[in-house]
């Protein structure tokens, strides 16, 4: 133990600007975050268009590290996700949303869908459905409490077992939203094959919505394929009023983004319910 911390020392009485150092540094200190549980979660609420109600919060990881301060997961997702931590991160995340659910919904609260990230290297992983299945009936949660995130990248080399396990999943009674679409490849062929409850926008058609032509065609056209294929939409990154306008005019379902609120710490997160329960 004392051999650690002398380690952990070192470490830190480096420079550790070089990204190839940070990095190392970063799994190291991961390790030890996810072991001493120093990651939290994040809450940002997802808004019906029209309405305003609640429909959904977003999971969102976050890491204050004692000596290195905010991590982003834009930083630390990624090197979880080659190394295989994310796995661990992912199980911790979904018990500790459940948790959540359990305390809010011992309030009294309406407690709407909670949208949960899910990486590559998770979803891939051969007990994947099972270790989510055992989670669910461990910590008493209504399947129907979750949406999983995933995104193109998930591997569209697989798609049989890809579709295999999307409908194990929503056997249980999870819903299945498709991530930041548009960014990746094969994004067509991924709405045709894949049973897909919901589609999200990526932030960077979101932000030219208003400005750009191309933007707002391209958004204008995904939400038309979407609800012909019988999905929800999610525009995220939504930042000015005159973005909702817009996206009220293309009936896009539902919004997500800093202008209506950024990612909560879960107090707040249920001061949020419960101020909208009041709506
Ligand atoms: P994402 O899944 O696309 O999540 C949305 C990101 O956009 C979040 O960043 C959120 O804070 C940010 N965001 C939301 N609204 C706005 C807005 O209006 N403007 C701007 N500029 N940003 C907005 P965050 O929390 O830093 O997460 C970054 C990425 O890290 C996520 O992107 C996701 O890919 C990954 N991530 C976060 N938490 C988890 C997790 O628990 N598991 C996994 N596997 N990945 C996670
Ligand atoms: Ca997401
Ligand atoms: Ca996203
Ligand atoms: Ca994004």
């Amino acid at each position: 133990e004392a051999k650690k911390t002398q380690r952990g020392l070192q470490l830190f009485n480096h420079e550790i600007n070089e990204s190839f150092q940070r990095k190392v540094v970063l799994e190291y200190e991961l390790r030890k975050a996810l072991e001493k549980k120093q990651l939290s979660v994040y809450f940002q609420p997802q808004l019906n268009i029209q309405s305003g109600a609640v429909l959904g919060m977003e999971a969102l990881v976050r890491w204050q590290h004692e000596q290195l301060g905010f991590i982003s997961p834009g930083e630390f997702i990624p090197i979880a996700e080659e190394n295989g931590l994310i796995c661990q991160i992912g199980e911790w995340v979904l018990r500790e949303v459940s948790h959540h659910i359990s305390l809010w919904q011992t309030e009294g609260l309406q407690v709407p869908s909670i949208a949960i990230n899910i990486s590559p290297r998770e979803f891939i992983n051969v007990g994947f459905v099972n270790t989510i299945q055992s989670i669910i009936k461990e910590t008493a949660m209504n399947a129907s409490n979750f949406v999983f995130e995933i995104t193109e990248s998930i591997g569209i080399d697989q798609l049989d077992g890809v579709i295999k396990k999307l409908n194990a999943l929503k056997e249980i009674g999870i819903q299945v939203a498709i991530d930041d679409f548009g960014k990746g490849y094969s994004s067509l062929n991924y709405l045709k094959h894949l049973p897909i409850d919901i589609l999200k926008i990526d932030k960077s058609f979101i932000d030219g919505i208003n400005d750009d032509v191309n933007d707002y065609v391209i958004a204008r056209a995904m939400i038309q394929v979407a609800h012909g294929m019988g999905m929800k939409v999610i525009a995220e990154g939504v930042e000015t009023a005159s973005q909702i306008e817009k996206l009220k005019q293309l009936e896009c379902d539902i919004m997500q983004g800093f202008l209506i609120s950024k990612p909560l710490p879960a107090d707040l997160a249920a001061s949020f319910l419960r101020n909208n329960d009041r709506m």
